[in-house]
């Protein structure tokens, strides 16, 4: 079994975000940047299928600019066998991104695509959908467990309010929920070995695909800064605030 892992380069979760002073995005000047932390529950499945002998190679894939090779690095420190690149200088859009990675799909004939449910910085959780509507694969979304079945595989997904089975076909593509598992840690010799495995650079053209622009960022704005709290006296001085001052009850 092959599994194709998607990996998104995006700002670290621990940093703090900082709105450009025009408003016109965020600031990405000397900002740490990281794998996003659901490819990377999607990168720590595809490696225990593979320790659990049930795949044989685990291939990540990232579109975006030269500097998306150290988080393609970082998969392959977690263990993934080999990395492509897809070469974009712009941001695309979801839609652009899914048909990059469909065209990936069909040259290398996946069993599975694992992607993250969303990325943490556009939280567009759009790719994964669109990716399984344009190859025609079944899609689980939201995995919470998933467990291969000879030739389909299980998936249970995080719903509003529980949790639902689905059975698909493979080829198939599931997109990780946080519960899913707790990524590994890469260890030294592991970031040592990484640096000598295969990345192949693409671009959009070999993959006959026109980048499309269906989206224009707007405006970005940080949230409003909360105000200090108050310590109240008695239960009573609170329940006359909450009534009269903030009047949620
Ligand atoms: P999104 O739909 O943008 O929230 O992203 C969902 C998932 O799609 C991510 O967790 C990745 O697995 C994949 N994805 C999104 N953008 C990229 C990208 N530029 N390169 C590779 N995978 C991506």
């Amino acid at each position: 079994m092959k599994i194709l892992v998607a990996v998104k380069r995006v700002i670290d979760y621990n940093v703090k975000v900082r709105v450009k002073a025009d408003g016109s995005d965020v600031d990405l000047a000397n900002v740490k940047m990281a794998l996003n932390p659901f490819c990377e529950i999607a990168i720590e499945q595809a490696m225990r299928l593979k320790e659990s002998g049930q795949a044989n190679e685990v291939v990540a894939v990232s579109v975006g600019d030269k500097a998306c090779e150290e988080q393609l690095r970082a998969a392959m420190a977690l263990g993934a066998d080999r990395a492509i690149r897809v070469d974009t200088q712009e941001a695309a859009d979801p839609l652009s991104i899914a048909k990059l990675l469909a065209s990936i799909a069909r040259q290398e004939s996946p069993d599975l695509v694992l992607l993250g449910k969303q990325a943490i910085d556009s939280d567009n959780n759009q790719t994964g959908q669109m990716l399984a509507a344009l190859l025609d694969w079944g899609q689980g979304t939201f995995a919470y467990s998933m467990e291969l079945k000879g030739d389909s595989v299980d998936v249970t997904r995080e719903i509003d309010g529980g949790l639902q089975t689905l059975n698909l076909n493979l080829p198939a593509v599931i997109t990780t929920d946080l519960r899913l598992n707790e990524p590994r840690y890469a260890k030294l010799p592991d970031i040592m070995k990484a640096k000598r495995k295969p990345l192949e650079v693409k671009e959009p053209e070999q993959l006959n695909v026109t980048l499309s622009q269906n989206l224009k960022l707007l405006k970005v704005e940080a949230p409003p800064v909360r105000q200090a709290g108050i310590k109240v006296g008695n239960v009573e001085a609170l329940v006359e605030k909450l009534k009269n001052e903030a009047r949620v009850i």
